[in-house]
């Protein structure tokens, strides 16, 4: 079958590669010159389905309401005059139920772990790299409060018999002993053994090099417009190089999915939150992480992707506001350097803003939508990279009218 893949952010290159394996005839259209330039370029570089869970989570409207007054909040929300924003924040809160939560956090573990195990095999099969490590993350507390939400993670990670271990102030220093020079207080630590971190953006570039030499067919810097439907199936998508037809289209283009689906009647409730990150060289090397370290205080997450470090963090529901104001720059540089000193030349660091494609309550979008032959793969929010190869397997089984292999 014909198959054209709209987007090739990490979810629409492994769509593509998956799609490809099961004998497909694969077309990848992207606006931008290359894979992974948009939201799947500078990530915190963490495949972590330890971590991964909604957002929306019992008492998070409160802590979010607290957060508005703060100048240094890992959450902000700039108030627009946008419907889309309006009904993304109602299903948000609605969502903050402790049964919504543990029914959308367990669907997100099962696709996490999943995607986890596919890219494992991904890399086994290939032999791809992409400045890639399997040495665990460490979630540190700077606050006992905040270690008592640690020591609750680590029950539920136990139930899902999920490998951790709760840590202390020392055994944080022990994990990563470039937090030895820490300015901040460390009471304590969650260490997620499993989870991995990698370079998203060499990964889809060596991707879609291999999808190349298997036959793929690319356009970049190809727009898709509009979809031409012809009854309850579509017949080509219209881009900026013509039309494309094919027998059936996955749609994968990350938080710009909304404006694609909606003259097809299809509301998909996605929003860009916005985040920050910035890399630079590693100067010192027992100064840097030997892995990742995810600080609760700040959210912000820093890792070592081979001899460079990455750290992002901050989330902003501002619209497509692609502006990175220097005081953004101060907070993170000035954060990551509290918790690392002179482990990088932090004054050389690029910095890097893009777009989560969140979903209200969590999950992703995945399988057929409003035409027989139309599939999403889209909404992956804040755990894109730890879920896409799982999810693009998912959906290449539903495009093949096979079954999944997990419950989705
Ligand atoms: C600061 C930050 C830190 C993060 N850290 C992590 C992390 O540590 N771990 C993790 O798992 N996830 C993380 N994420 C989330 C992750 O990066 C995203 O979930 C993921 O990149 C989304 O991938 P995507 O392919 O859906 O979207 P994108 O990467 O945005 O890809 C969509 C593509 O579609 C293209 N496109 C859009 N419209 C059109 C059109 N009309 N025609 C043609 N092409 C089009 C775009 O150009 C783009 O290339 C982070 C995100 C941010 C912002």
């Amino acid at each position: 079958m014909r198959v054209a893949v709209l987007g090739a952010g990490v979810v629409g290159v492994t769509t593509a590669w998956y799609l490809t394996k099961l004998g497909h005839e694969v077309t990848l259209i992207e606006r931008r010159s290359g894979p992974a330039l948009e939201t799947s370029f500078g990530n915190a570089g963490g495949v972590c389905p330890g971590f991964a869970g909604p957002w929306a989570a019992p008492g998070m409207p409160f802590k979010a309401f607290k957060w508005l007054f703060k100048s240094q909040a890992p959450l902000k929300w700039r108030p627009r005059a946008d419907l889309a924003q309006w009904r993304w924040l109602a299903a948000f809160v609605k969502n903050c139920t402790p049964e919504a939560f543990a029914r959308n956090k367990a669907r997100m573990q099962r696709m996490a772990h999943y995607s986890k195990a596919s890219l494992v095999a991904l890399r086994e099969e290939t032999g791809i790299t992409y400045d890639n490590a399997s040495n665990g993350v460490l979630q540190v507390f700077a606050t006992e409060e905040e270690m008592e939400g640690g020591r609750r993670s680590a029950r539920v990670l136990s139930e899902l018999g999920i490998p951790h271990r709760l840590v202390d102030g020392d055994g944080v220093r022990e994990v990563e002993p470039g937090l030895a020079r820490a300015h901040a207080p460390l009471v304590g630590g969650l260490h997620l053994l499993e989870d991995e971190t990698g370079d998203c953006h060499l990964f889809c570039q060596s991707l879609t090099s291999l999808l190349r030499d298997a036959g793929c067919t690319m356009h970049f810097d190809t727009v898709a417009r509009a979809f031409v439907r012809d009854g309850d199936r579509i017949t080509h998508v219209d881009t900026s190089a013509g039309p494309i037809p094919a027998d059936a289209f996955v749609v994968a283009t990350g938080p710009y999915a909304p404006q694609l689906l909606r003259p097809l009647g299809i509301d998909v409730p996605v929003y860009p939150v916005k985040g920050y990150s910035m890399t630079c060289d590693i100067s010192e090397d027992g100064a840097a992480p030997r892995s990742s370290v995810m600080d609760e205080h700040s959210k912000v997450m820093v890792t070592r992707l081979g001899s460079r470090l990455r750290a992002a963090g901050v989330a902003e529901l501002a619209g497509f506001d692609a502006r990175i104001p220097e005081g953004a720059k101060r907070a993170l540089r000035s954060r990551v350097e509290t918790l690392f000193p002179g482990a990088a030349n932090y004054q050389q660091a690029q910095f890097w803003c893009g777009f989560r494609p969140m979903t209200p309550d969590g999950p992703a979008r995945l399988g057929q939508a409003g035409c027989r032959n139309l599939y999403l793969n889209v909404g992956h929010g804040s755990n894109g990279w730890t879920q896409a190869c799982g999810t693009a397997r998912v959906v290449a089984y539903l495009v093949s009218g096979k079954t999944p292999e997990i419950e989705v």
